[in-house]
């Protein structure tokens, strides 16, 4: 395809785990892929073989302060946020300023350039959640001041002012609430229970399950995700939709999975339950099976290999140091 007819999306958060994986996947398309990060929780080696080629091109900048891309832009796919409990407890300011202030500014450039806009949204959305599975319809249950609130009330605001400019402004807007979601590249020190989970298998230490580890959480392969965040972007559907595994399954089973994986001679040792964490999580995607005939395809079984396969192949220092 000629250059000129590549249609050009731009990527927040290209660095992080999802970005990455959506960049190949554009790139893959022939699409020309504007990353850009600030690398407060990324890392530039998720993306550096894709540096050499043509169509791609990379912006290190904060999207909480003005954001400006030269040239056209067809699509922007706004996926910059901490999105691991640590990371965003240890950044709770920024966290909310890129989901608010972040997302004003790429909503402005979106107008600008008369392009569709995606925004990566959450189950945490639903907070402590008092139905499951979590349909679209369901409104929440968030404690707007406990330490998991700058994270939800981000995102939450973050769909509340996409939508505005959906129906105030006429703007293409689409807006996907993400489950838990796992694959190479996730940090091993994010603090997220599988990378926490492999990684203390790796160097030899007991498995740190929260409380009794009956919550549940619903863990969706990468591959699966970006199929549905695809299909997403080029539906018509611009209401909230769940994109997320369904099979569901304790943090201690999840435990017990990951011990018999990795061959740990380990257990699990409990450890406090953190403020607000939800006990039960898993997506009904009634809407993404019905809308874009779109159903995850990996098991957790499939799904777990390849990336304990990824974490295994880390240098050494990268596994045994905890704060690399
Ligand atoms: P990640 O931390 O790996 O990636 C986030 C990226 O955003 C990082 O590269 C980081 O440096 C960048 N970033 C953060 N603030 C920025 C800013 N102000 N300006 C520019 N770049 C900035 O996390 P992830 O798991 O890839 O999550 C990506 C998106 O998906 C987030 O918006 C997150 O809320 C959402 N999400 C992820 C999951 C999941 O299971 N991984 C679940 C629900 C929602
Ligand atoms: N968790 C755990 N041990 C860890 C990290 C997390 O038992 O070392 C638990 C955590 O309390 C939660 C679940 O695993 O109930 C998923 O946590 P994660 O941080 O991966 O994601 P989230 O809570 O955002 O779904």
């Amino acid at each position: 395809m000629a250059v000129a007819e590549r249609k050009r999306v731009l990527i927040t958060g290209a660095a992080g785990f999802l970005g990455s994986h959506l960049c190949d996947r554009f790139i893959k398309e022939n699409f020309h892929v504007i990353g850009m990060d600030n690398l407060i929780t990324g890392d530039l080696r998720n993306i550096e073989h894709l540096f050499k080629l043509e169509n791609f091109e990379f912006y290190n900048h904060d999207v909480s302060k003005f954001v400006h891309v030269p040239g056209e832009l067809h699509y922007i796919l706004h996926f910059a946020s901490p999105a691991s409990p640590i990371d965003y407890l240890k950044i709770p300011i920024q966290t909310l300023k890129v989901g608010s202030l972040g997302t004003h500014n790429l909503l402005g450039l979106a107008r600008a350039k008369n392009a569709r806009m995606l925004i990566a949204s959450t189950s945490e959305i639903y907070g402590d959640p008092t139905v499951n599975p979590q349909p679209e319809e369901y409104w929440g249950n968030v404690n707007t001041v406990g330490p998991r609130g700058v994270y939800d009330e981000a995102k939450r605001f973050q769909e509340s002012i996409t939508m505005a400019y959906h129906t105030f402004h006429g703007l293409e807007t689409r807006i996907v609430r993400i489950f838990n979601t796992y694959g190479p590249r996730m940090r091993l020190n994010d603090g997220r229970v599988l990378p926490a989970f492999i990684g203390q298998a790796l160097r030899g230490e007991p498995l740190t399950m929260f409380g009794d580890g009956s919550q549940t959480r619903s863990f969706c392969y990468v591959d699966d995700l970006i199929e549905g965040i695809y299909r997403l972007l080029f539906s018509d559907y611009a209401q909230p939709m769940n994109i997320g595994n369904p099979d569901e399954i304790t943090i201690k089973e999840f435990g017990e999975e990951i011990i018999k994986l990795t061959g740990t001679n380990q257990e699990l040792i409990s450890l406090p339950l953190p403020t607000d964490d939800p006990k039960q999580r898993r997506p009904d995607i009634t809407k993404a099976r019905a809308i874009l005939g779109w159903e995850p395809k990996v098991s957790r079984a499939e799904g777990l290999k390849i990336t304990y396969n990824y974490f295994k192949s880390l240098p050494e220092h990268e596994i045994k140091h905890k704060d690399f």
